[in-house]
């Protein structure tokens, strides 16, 4: 595979004075340009190190992205040092020379010659167009490798990429593997080392596609890379995998790419016409918050009820006291109660309700204990999480919870 290295030049970077916010942008652009990127490397402003490093580099991978050190000081060391590595001789550009004076006396100002460096080149190179700054970028062709050099200004470096660098990579790299698709498959409910299990042997020999696990709030996400000639070959090498990893986790998987929780359930109540509302005691609105985020949901959405002291299940929601001084008012049946209040008060077909001790004092159950039911017309289900972790992570992981479990009730109502 076409390999591409980046290095990001000066001293600042290594003393902390400035992020290398400029190797995380060429590496997001590279992957989305489907090419190699193995390795990213900060050198200081340092001749012999400079060189060094540009040699390690293009001895590995087919090209070298230098940024920064293409100003006008005596530590803007990246033109020498290319000129170095590759074995040749800087030259003056003198056409180039020529305009940077007529740029200075156009403003009326005396040219300090040490700006001149600026128009020193290795010979054999090619420069690049920039526009927003003074220092043209660089192309050497370095045995099998190319070099390029960008300037360190975020502003300057971006254009000269995307304008010159990123086509003359894609050109290069062209063959086999010139596109990567990626596809993200989204589940809930299982752990991130049980999904891994469940498809362990699909991806023992494969190397393409390959498959990455990320799990973050409670989702676990697949994530299926293809690289081929074409986007559309890319997608077939993908689609009978992602069909065999739908197929193994089932249920758990409830979207793709960029599908959300919320937009999913929203989908399943309209293929329905089924309105929602919430009824929310230690969530205080949570779900309710989450639901109306989504654009668009008011011909679904209808309302909630935060009921959050006692007398409010009981007078709004209609929760039975004796239901509260048998079971607790974290339990299973004021869950359900208050999930039938819901569906009555809000007149809606689809309801969610919660309640529990979010901490950090225990309310009726120990701090974590957190319940919530959901209702569709077909039934209502109660269930009890045991929670760890503070209030804002009990109350998050439980809304996220119960929308899983909306969704999944929809599903079965679907199927059945
Ligand atoms: P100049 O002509 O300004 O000297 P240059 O191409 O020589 O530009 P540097 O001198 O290395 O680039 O850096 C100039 C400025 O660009 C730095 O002070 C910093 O603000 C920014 N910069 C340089 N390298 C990076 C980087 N890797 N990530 C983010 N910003 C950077
Ligand atoms: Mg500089």
């Amino acid at each position: 595979m076409f390999a591409v290295e980046f290095i990001a030049v000066g001293t600042e970077l290594l003393l902390g004075q400035i992020v290398n916010t400029n190797a995380s942008w060429v590496g997001s652009r590279l992957a989305d340009a489907g090419l190699g990127h193995f390795r990213q490397t900060v050198v200081g402003d340092n001749l012999d190190r400079l060189v060094a490093a540009i040699w390690e580099a293009a001895a590995r991978s087919d090209a070298v992205i230098l940024s920064g050190g293409l100003g006008p000081t005596r530590d803007d060391l990246t033109r020498e040092a290319m000129a170095a590595a590759a074995g040749v001789e800087l030259v003056r550009d003198q056409e180039y020379a020529l305009a940077l004076r007529k740029y200075w006396e156009s403003r009326g100002r005396e040219m300090p010659e040490s700006n001149l460096q600026q128009a020193d080149q290795p010979a054999g190179s090619i420069p690049l167009p920039n526009p927003k700054g003074t220092a043209p970028g660089l192309r050497l062709d370095m045995g099998d490798a190319v070099l390029f050099a960008v300037p360190g200004v975020p502003a300057e470096l971006f254009p000269m990429m995307e304008d010159h660098v990123m086509p003359i990579l894609q050109k290069l790299a062209g063959g086999d593997d010139a596109v990567m698709v990626s596809r993200l498959i989204r589940t809930w409910g299982e752990s991130e080392a049980k999904v891994g299990e469940i498809l362990d042997d699909l991806f023992e020999s494969s190397r393409n596609p390959t498959v990455a696990f990320l799990a973050s709030s409670g989702e676990i996400k697949v994530r299926l890379t293809a690289r081929a000639a074409t986007t559309e070959a890319a997608a077939a090498m993908i689609a009978p995998v992602e069909a065999e990893v739908r197929a193994r986790l089932g249920a758990r998987v409830f979207g793709a790419d960029d599908d959300t929780i919320e937009e999913v359930i929203y989908a399943l109540l309209r293929a329905r016409g089924w309105s929602v509302g919430t009824a929310e005691s230690a969530t205080g609105g949570m779900i309710a918050a989450r639901l109306t985020a989504v654009p668009g949901c008011s011909d679904t959405f209808r309302g909630s009820v935060v009921a959050y002291q006692e007398d409010i299940k009981v007078d709004i929601l209609g929760v039975d006291p004796a239901t509260i001084a048998e079971h607790g008012v974290v339990s299973e049946s004021v869950a359900l109660e208050m999930v039938e209040g819901a569906a009555r008060v809000l007149d809606v077909d689809v309801a969610v309700s919660v309640t529990g001790s979010a901490g950090p004092d225990p309310q009726d159950k120990p701090v974590g204990t957190m319940v919530f039911a959901v209702r569709t017309p077909r039934g209502a289900v109660a269930r009890t999480l045991r929670l760890p972790g503070d209030r804002e992570r009990v109350r998050t992981y439980t809304a996220t919870a119960a929308l899983h479990h909306l969704r999944l009730a929809l599903q079965e109502e679907e199927e059945s």
